[in-house]
C-alpha cells in the first residue's frame, strides 16, 4: 500500500488533500518521496514561520528534549515563565498574563470563557463575531465561526454568538444588545478569503466597546507573530491598538503544536486557580521551542523582510497586468490573490482556487486556497528575494497557461 492508500484506509477522511506526500523540508523547500523539490509558500498554513528545520528551532527542541519534556502544570518550569514574559513584554507590550494551550481553537475557547466570566456580574454572555470569520473547530470556536459550511450537521451550536458583517459599523451597532459582552475578530480573515478589517471599522469598534463596556478579543492565530510585517496583525491595521484578550497559535511554534492567549492585566483575576486548564498546555518542550521561534523573529527583525517581500510580490504581480487577477489583498506575507475565474480555463465543476493550487503544485509551488476565488500566499517569514522570484515565475507561467483568450 502506498502512503496515500494507507491514509485512505486508516485515517478519518476529514481533509481534502492534494496528492502529494512530503517526506522532508529545509528552509523554504520540501521534498516528496521521489526526491522532487517544491517551493513551499504554504508553510504549514502560516505555521512554519522560520521555514523548515531552522537551526535555532531544531537546537531548541533537541536541547529541551534532552532536558525535560513534560511535567504538568502542577509545577513551575522556566521555559513557560520565560515565553510568557517574552510575549507580554516584547510582543503585546501592555501589562497582562498568558495562558498556554495547544492550538488556535483552544486559545479561542479560552477567550470565550474569559468573556463568559466577565459577563457574570452584569448578566451578559453574548459575543459578536463576523461573517466569513474562522476561529477553529471545537464546539466553542466552531460556533464563534460565522460560516454555515463549518456548522453543517453539527447543531445545535454552542449558544450566545451573534454574527455581524465585517467592516459595517452601523450593523455592528445594531447587533449590540443588553446581553453583549464581547467582540471577537481576526485582524485579517485568513480562511475566509483574506479580508482585512478596515482602520475605520477597528476605530469605531473600539469606541463602541469603550462606551458599552464590551471586551475586544483579537484572534491573531493566523496573523500574529510577524506574519503581517508587524509583530501583531492588528498593528498592520491600527498601530497602537489595544485588545482585552488575544489568541495565537500557528506561527508562534514554527510548526510545533502550541497556542496561547493573553488577558489584559485588569481582567487577569477572572481566570484564577481552578477556572481553566490543559494537561499539555505550556509544557517545557513546546515553550522552549516557541521561545526560540519568537526570539528569532524579533532578533533577526524578520518583519522587515516580510515587508520587503510583500512589496516585491505586489510590484511583480501588478507588472503582469493579468486579466486573471482582480486584486491583491492582505498584509505582509498573508496575501490573497483574487482570481477572475471568468478569464481562467477551469474545468467544469472545479473550484478556481483549488484547481489553480493543484496546477501550481504540479509545477513545483505549494500555495493555499482561501475561499473559491482566492489564492493565498504564505511563504516563511525569512523567505529570500530569489525564492520569491522563483515562486512568482511559476505562478505567472501557470496563470498564463490557464488564461482564456477571447
Ligand atoms: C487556523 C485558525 C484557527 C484555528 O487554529 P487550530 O490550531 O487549527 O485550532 C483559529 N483562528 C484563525 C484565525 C485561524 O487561522
Amino acid at each position: 500500500m502506498t502512503t496515500i492508500e494507507k491514509n485512505h484506509k486508516f485515517v478519518l477522511q476529514t481533509y481534502g488533500r492534494f496528492p502529494l506526500t512530503i517526506v522532508r523540508g529545509k528552509g523554504s523547500s520540501v521534498w516528496d518521496e521521489s526526491g522532487r523539490e517544491y517551493l513551499d509558500f504554504c508553510s504549514g498554513i502560516a505555521t512554519c514561520s522560520l521555514g523548515h528545520c531552522h537551526p535555532a528551532l531544531t537546537k531548541a527542541i533537541t536541547e529541551q528534549a534532552n532536558t525535560l519534556m513534560h511535567c504538568s502544570n502542577l509545577y513551575y518550569t522556566e521555559p513557560q515563565a520565560e515565553l510568557a514574559e517574552l510575549i507580554v513584554e516584547k510582543v503585546v507590550r501592555e501589562p497582562g498574563q498568558i495562558f498556554f494551550s495547544n492550538s488556535g481553537a483552544e486559545s479561542n475557547d479560552g477567550l470565550i470563557k474569559l468573556a463568559r466570566k466577565y459577563g457574570v456580574e452584569s448578566g451578559r454572555h453574548e459575543i459578536i463575531t463576523f461573517n466569513q470569520s474562522f476561529h477553529g473547530r471545537t464546539i466553542g470556536a466552531m460556533s464563534a465561526t460565522a460560516q454555515g459550511k463549518i456548522h453543517d450537521g453539527f447543531g445545535p451550536l454552542f449558544p450566545g454568538f451573534h454574527y455581524s458583517p465585517l467592516n459595517d459599523l452601523a450593523a455592528l451597532k445594531a447587533s449590540i444588545t443588553e446581553k453583549t459582552v464581547a467582540f471577537l475578530l481576526e485582524p485579517i480573515q485568513g480562511e475566509g478569503g483574506v479580508h482585512s478589517v478596515t482602520r475605520e471599522f477597528l476605530e469605531g469598534l473600539a469606541v463602541l466597546a469603550a462606551e458599552k463596556d464590551i471586551l475586544i478579543l483579537m484572534d491573531e492565530v493566523q496573523a500574529g507573530f510577524g506574519r503581517t510585517g508587524h509583530l501583531n496583525g492588528y498593528d498592520a491595521i491600527l498601530p497602537g491598538f489595544k485588545a482585552d484578550g488575544i489568541s495565537w497559535a500557528k506561527g508562534m511554534g514554527g510548526g510545533f503544536p502550541i497556542g496561547c492567549f493573553y488577558v489584559a492585566q485588569k481582567h487577569a483575576h477572572l481566570l484564577g486557580p481552578g477556572t481553566h486548564g490543559s494537561t499539555y498546555g505550556g509544557n517545557p518542550l513546546a515553550c522552549a521551542t516557541a521561545k526560540a521561534v519568537v526570539n528569532t523573529i524579533i532578533e533577526e527583525d524578520l518583519v522587515t523582510n516580510v515587508k520587503a517581500r510583500e512589496q516585491q510580490i505586489r510590484e511583480e504581480i501588478n507588472s503582469w497586468d493579468s486579466p486573471t487577477i482582480t486584486e491583491i489583498r492582505g498584509h505582509g506575507l498573508l496575501l490573497g490573490i483574487g482570481l477572475n475565474s471568468e478569464k481562467l480555463a477551469i474545468p467544469e465543476g472545479k473550484v478556481a482556487s483549488i484547481y489553480l493550487c493543484a496546477q501550481l503544485l504540479e509545477a513545483g509551488l505549494l500555495t493555499v486556497p482561501a475561499g473559491p476565488d482566492t489564492l493565498r500566499l504564505l511563504p516563511p517569514l525569512n523567505v529570500s528575494e530569489q525564492e520569491i522570484v522563483k515562486g512568482l515565475a511559476i505562478l505567472q507561467r501557470e496563470l498564463t497557461g490557464l488564461t482564456l483568450r477571447t
